[in-house]
């Protein structure tokens, strides 16, 4: 306790300074309230501050993947490229900052390790590294994909090589010219980095659990198109948040089951040539239809046989899961790497890894690797580890971890009962994840700034979520999902990826559009679902 500064005087306290927890800051700062943002971090920015591997990119497109609420902001920011690189996307964030002087207002290094509502006062008590602070408000901006995986495996103390994490990449260069490189997961960001990385690595070993689908990006300059879009943003924005995903798709060409197979190949060849995650778009049913699906898993694996010489390598490289149920990946090269002489793919999903030694790691066969360096691209306690890992307690002293000890539960993502006056960005049971993340964002961020306002506005000091509401919303999300192929599979969607976490498909997969008209009539009947007071 000794050295931290103590803060009352708080309206808000926002905890994280990504995306979300910026641009929460900047709505809430504009109504007048004093906020504060705390983060873990030695800079701004989130996801894209911490996720700097080689060939971090994101895979919704530039124009895109932006905030929309500043026309001088969307018009006078130039993409260079229609997917942005990481170091593209933190520059950009850097800049919003400098424009809209946000930094002032946000703590660095500065780690939330509890925060506590007090019934007494009507608070939120926040402990961090630097400071104690209250405030009436806390919001809660932590991400969807910002606590690391790192599988706990037996002997890792004992490997004197070089660890690495894709999700903590370091901020220097890391050399891998020259040396013998495994890398453990082909996730999105292993996807990604593995063809950078086999350019400088004298052998790169892939150690591969489960193979991914994975369609080209197509990532080009962008030149043209971007002056066309930013002639008519606002109208593309709107249409863009009209689509299911929220982001640009080229209609359907019907639906696949019914489709002969003549349509069903133009149309995946077409998507191909495109590129990009739309690719599921290809036909209304291929994410509700199992056997819809398999027409386009059949074209990807077509694809895969065609790129990679190697059979043997190609047949490892093949799913036996629905395409999309775990997170389509957009890659640059991804399944042409395996060409190369001095890449190997390792099949571990039955002859696991069974430990790490001094100079490298075993499988459980004996085989063993020689590693200069190994890389975890083993990805994330998604939605729910950033919050496991700070001590929240809401009225009674109920902490959050007890009451999602059965799965996280909330209302739209947004409110959790028992918790008041605590928000959330983007949490289990909001579209988050599987839309276009920055239109998602913007809604929720929109959506709180509004309620705080309102709540003043009417004399009102405390919001919580009302138990029925948020069981009412969590049988929602969860019915919906069933409709649909993504509970088939093991993903972090449902928490599979991370040993003894409740099963449970987090984000919702109900549209867009339907959650935004939902969250606005539940404001629209003066937070309809939430106790006031
Ligand atoms: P991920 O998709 O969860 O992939 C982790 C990989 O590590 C999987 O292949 C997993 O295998 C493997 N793994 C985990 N534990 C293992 C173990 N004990 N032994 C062997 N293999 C193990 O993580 P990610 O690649 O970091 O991506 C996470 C998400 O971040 C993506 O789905 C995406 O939403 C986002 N992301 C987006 C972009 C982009 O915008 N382009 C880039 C990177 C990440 P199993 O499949 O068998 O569990």
């Amino acid at each position: 306790m000794k050295d931290k500064i103590v803060k009352t005087d708080y309206d808000a306290v926002i905890v994280g300074a990504g995306f979300s927890g910026l641009y929460m800051l900047h709505k809430l700062r504009k109504l007048g309230l004093r906020v504060v943002v705390f983060e873990k971090g030695d800079g701004i920015g989130g996801t894209w501050f911490w996720n700097r591997y080689p060939g971090a990119r994101c895979d919704v497109q530039s124009l895109e993947y932006s905030y929309h609420f500043d026309d001088s902001l969307q018009q006078e920011w130039e993409w260079p490229e229609r997917y942005s690189a990481q170091p593209d996307i933190l520059a950009y964030i850097n800049y919003v900052a400098r424009k809209f002087d946000l930094q002032k207002d946000v703590v660095l290094d500065n780690e939330v390790k509890s925060a506590s509502y007090d019934q007494n006062s009507g608070k939120w008590n926040i402990s961090s590294t630097k400071e104690l602070a209250s405030a009436q408000f806390c919001v809660m901006a932590t991400g969807c994909l910002s606590s690391t995986n790192s599988p706990s495996f037996s002997g890792l103390e004992k490997y004197t090589g070089e660890t690495l994490h894709t999700g903590l990449w370091p901020k220097e260069k890391v050399n891998l010219r020259g040396k013998e490189v495994g890398i453990i997961g082909t996730g999105s960001s292993a996807i990604q980095s593995i063809p950078i990385i086999a350019q400088e690595a004298k052998h790169l070993h892939v150690f591969q659990r489960t193979p991914n689908y994975s369609v080209p990006a197509q990532n080009h300059k962008l030149e043209e198109e971007q002056n066309l879009i930013k002639q008519n943003y606002s109208t593309y924005r709107k249409k863009w948040e009209q689509e299911f995903f929220a982001f640009g798709v080229n209609e359907p060409a019907g639906e696949a089951a019914s489709a002969s197979k003549e349509t069903l190949v133009t149309e995946y060849e077409k998507r191909w040539e495109e590129g990009g995650l739309m690719f599921l778009g290809a036909f209304s049913d291929l994410i509700i239809d199992d056997n819809a699906n398999k027409t386009a898993r059949d074209f990807i694996k077509n694809k895969i046989k065609q790129i990679v010489k190697d059979p043997a390598t190609a047949k490892k490289l093949l799913p036996n899961y629905s395409v999309g149920c775990k997170r389509l990946c957009a890659d640059t090269g991804y399944y042409e790497t395996f060409n190369k002489p001095n890449v190997s793919l390792i099949d571990v999903s039955e002859n696991i890894i069974k430990e790490f030694t001094k100079t490298g790691l075993l499988l459980s066969d004996g085989t063993s690797y020689e590693l200069d360096s190994c890389i975890f691209a083993t990805g994330f306690d998604a939605m729910t580890g950033s919050l496991d890992k700070i001590q929240i307690n809401g009225k009674n002293g109920l902490s959050l971890k007890q009451k999602w000890g059965d799965g996280p539960r909330t209302y739209l993502g947004l409110g959790i009962s028992g918790f008041p006056n605590l928000f959330h960005i983007a949490g289990p049971g909001s579209p988050s994840v599987l839309t276009n993340m920055m239109a998602s964002i913007q809604q929720h961020v929109e959506w709180i700034a509004d309620c705080i306002n309102w709540m003043s506005k009417n004399g009102y000091t405390r919001i919580e979520a009302e138990d029925n509401a948020e069981n009412d919303w969590v049988n929602h999300v969860n019915e919906v999902a069933e409709g649909t192929i993504y509970p088939s599979c093991n993903s972090w969607y449902l928490g599979a990826n991370i040993p003894g976490k409740t099963r449970q498909f987090m984000p919702y997969i109900g549209g867009y559009p339907y959650y935004v008209k939902k969250c606005n009539e539940v404001a629209s009947r003066g937070y309809d679902g939430f106790s006031l007071s």
